[in-house]
């Protein structure tokens, strides 16, 4: 009918889950969100859409939404709620000090939420003490970036796995957490049957496309690279001009290869690989002149995950594969807005637009903000923050569209910790999830498809966020809420947004401020500086640096063969390879935990959706048939594993694809579906020391058969 036709509209936005951010064309009728498709014309998806984004209209006006504010359970007005956090904080900060308070932000934050939230932190209240969940994700590639290039910044972009001729995945299950790069690499693969390795203790289902598995000894993968390099350095495939030219520390790094892994030999034995199946991948390697290698978790949730990494870049480095098309190391984030947090300062030792906590940067930020009380240290990182939450050192903490309670690892801790901590403040578009159960204040937030803003995937692309729908009940975009929290903390000026074009734009005037200041530094969006409202609307997905000097974006790095490193060259790192900081006892496994194809994070999104729970309904335990055998599991059958007195309990799978002493946990399910179903309670909370990252990928665990008594 007419008035039909009237009603449909659609809308042009990006799919909220994973890093590889698509772009999604959501169909509204009669103010109802219909339909999702592909959009065409977005670089990373190109009409494409997984099974998660493909559902998104089934998640659209979720149950269980926080509607208005509560304090200790009562609804309240926003008012009274702020005035109450408000006061909270300012008692707390005059009794012990800012670092006495702290914020725990989300990598499914849009850049401007994540922009103000550091402003104020940062620069008004004088406490670093802000991370993210992000910190889970990606924080080793991020160091790793920093070392080899000088900045944080992802060489590739996405055309590059359409045109390489290997491809090297690396800790990662792409077809599973990747869905899209996985698509594209299988349709080359199709195409032009371009070699695929897989570099996994597991055997997933990216491996059905695979030439090559390695199913690696958990956590032997710099060894691996290590043994690469020599490799190429034996076989003479360096490029010697590209080396001398535009990288230096070469010589150091061979050496501490050379040293731990001499020969393939060697390499095998301590990797439990067939010495053929190594051979094989280093060839593939090496006379492909386009390779790129694909690392994402089982590399950075590590307690070496940032040696990993330049073990891996080191290889690319050493044979020029990079700067050019179809070659490039490329770290793939696993959240929607990993990479966009960063380019904000979201992490707690950094600031923003990538600038660092040196005092010349410190003081460029606190010029450019008019900051009032600009923090002058690094804050605690996530696993270092509930710590210190946990030892009362921090006493207050808000944490925004994040479940820290189940993902964390030591989850236990965490949940310790916020039941006796002064003042929790939870601001979630969910008003049932496990950490939220522990707030003090709640704060209704609104969520993707209400939401304006950008977000920045794995490949640089800012693409812009778009609502269609009113925020249901109170609820409040997350930069509203900071701002105004921020007045009622006193800073009304520097907090003065109305639209997040603005926030936008004083990021982008930023970037540039800072380097026109300093030397020559990755991010840089300062064309955008004065952006107005309807080209913020209009947006198109492009990708970072983008300036004067490249007005459309920039799709490749480093193909001039100049890096962001004082001296414009790449930087080797020397290597030496450490195994898991715990290694499992004789009666032991390694718990390796990790997503499934078609549930995202906690659920509290895909959990909801009827569809998504056919692929796997239940908390499960994967298992190699021996083991189970020795531990009389069969199929189905309930197991419980254990570590640090917390206890997860999931149906057994048996399968071959599982080494033996090995066993694989889903990250997901949480106490809302299950008891006993958090696995983060028994990961350890083991980090990397140069990041900060937990080794989610390598915890003991004692396994048995559940017996009803
Ligand atoms: Fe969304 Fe990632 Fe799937 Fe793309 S690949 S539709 S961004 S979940």
């Amino acid at each position: 009918s007419t008035s039909d036709i009237d009603t449909i509209k659609t809308q042009n936005t990006t799919c909220p889950y994973c890093g590889v951010g698509c772009g999604v064309k959501a169909t509204i009728k009669n103010n109802k969100l219909v339909a999702v498709e592909g959009r065409q014309d977005h670089p990373a998806n190109q009409g494409r859409l997984c099974v998660k984004g493909s559902s998104l209209h089934e998640t659209a006006n979720l149950q269980n939404r926080l509607l208005s504010p509560k304090i200790n359970g009562q609804t309240r007005t926003w008012h009274e709620a702020l005035q109450h956090v408000a006061d909270g904080f300012k008692q707390i900060i005059a009794e012990h000090g800012p670092n006495s308070v702290a914020f725990y932000l989300s990598g499914q934050l849009l850049t401007e939420d994540y922009y103000v939230a550091n402003k104020l932190a940062k620069g008004f209240l004088g406490t670093a003490n802000i991370d993210t969940n992000s910190r889970l994700c990606m924080a080793s590639a991020v160091v790793a970036h920093k070392r080899a290039f000088g900045a944080d910044a992802v060489p590739g972009t996405y055309e590059d796995i359409d045109s390489t001729d290997a491809v090297f995945f690396v800790g990662s299950n792409a077809a599973y957490a990747h869905p899209i790069v996985f698509q594209r690499i299988n349709k080359a693969k199709q195409e032009r049957d371009i070699k695929i390795v897989v570099i996994d203790p597991r055997r997933t289902a990216t491996c059905d496309i695979a030439d090559l598995h390695l199913p690696l000894k958990p956590g032997t993968d710099a060894y691996f690279y290590n043994g690469l390099l020599t490799f190429l350095v034996d076989q003479d495939y360096l490029d010697k001009t590209f080396i001398a030219q535009h990288t230096q520390g070469f010589a150091q790094s061979i050496a501490a290869a050379r040293q731990q892994a001499p020969d393939i030999a060697t390499v095998a034995n301590i990797c439990d690989l067939p010495e053929a199946d190594v051979r094989a991948a280093y060839e593939i390697f090496a006379n492909n002149s386009k390779v790129v290698s694909l690392f994402s978790q089982g590399i950075n949730q590590s307690s070496s995950g940032v040696d990993k990494g330049n073990a891996i870049i080191n290889c690319h480095l050493a044979t020029g594969k990079i700067g050019r098309e179809g070659a490039a190391p490329f770290s793939i984030t696993g959240q929607p807005n990993a990479m966009g947090g960063r380019e904000v300062g979201g992490l707690a030792n950094q600031l923003a637009a990538h600038m660092s906590f040196n005092d010349s940067d410190i003081d460029r930020l606190a010029t450019f903000w008019q900051a009032s009380n600009m923090a002058r240290q690094e804050g605690l990182k996530a696993v270092d923050l509930f710590d210190a939450i946990d030892r009362g050192q921090v006493k207050a903490v808000w944490i925004m569209g994040t479940n820290p309670v189940v993902s964390m690892p030591n989850a236990d801790k965490v949940k310790r910790a916020l039941q006796k901590c002064q003042l929790v403040v939870v601001s979630d578009c969910n008003d049932n999830t496990d950490t939220g159960n522990l707030a003090d204040v709640l704060l209704p937030a609104s969520t993707w498809g209400e939401k304006s803003g950008t977000v920045t995937n794995s490949d640089r692309t800012i693409s812009r966020q778009q609502p269609f729908f009113a925020a249901p009940g109170e609820a409040k975009n997350d930069w509203q809420i900071i701002c105004d929290f921020a007045k009622y903390m006193g800073f009304e000026q520097a907090f003065d947004f109305n639209h997040p074009y603005q926030i936008f734009a004083e990021h982008a005037a930023l970037s540039g401020y800072q380097r026109q200041q300093s030397y020559n530094r990755a991010f840089d969006i300062s064309y955008f500086a004065n952006i107005s409202q309807a080209e913020y609307e209009n947006l198109k997905p492009v990708q970072w640096p983008v300036n004067q000097a490249n007005p459309q974006g920039s799709r490749r790095l480093f193909s001039d063969g100049q890096f962001y490193t004082a001296n414009g060259k790449a930087q080797f790192v020397p290597i030496t390879a450490r195994l898991p900081s715990e290694q499992a006892r004789p009666n032991e496994f390694v718990m390796n935990t990790g997503r499934i194809r078609d549930q995202w994070h906690t659920m509290a999104r895909t959990g909801k959706v009827a569809r998504l729970l056919t692929h796997i309904a239940e908390p499960f335990v994967q298992i190699n048939p021996q083991d189970a055998a020795r531990l009389n599991i069969a199929e189905n059958d309930l197991v419980e594993c254990q570590n640090q007195g917390s206890t997860y309990l999931g149906r057994a799978r048996l399968t071959e694809d599982q080494r033996v002493g090995d066993v694989f946990i889903p990250m997901h399910w949480n106490d809302a579906f299950a008891a006993h179903s958090r696995v983060g309670a028994l990961v350890l909370d083991n980090v990397d020391p140069l990041c900060g990252q937990p080794e989610f990928k390598h915890s003991p665990a004692r396994v048995r058969k559940f017996e009803v008594n």
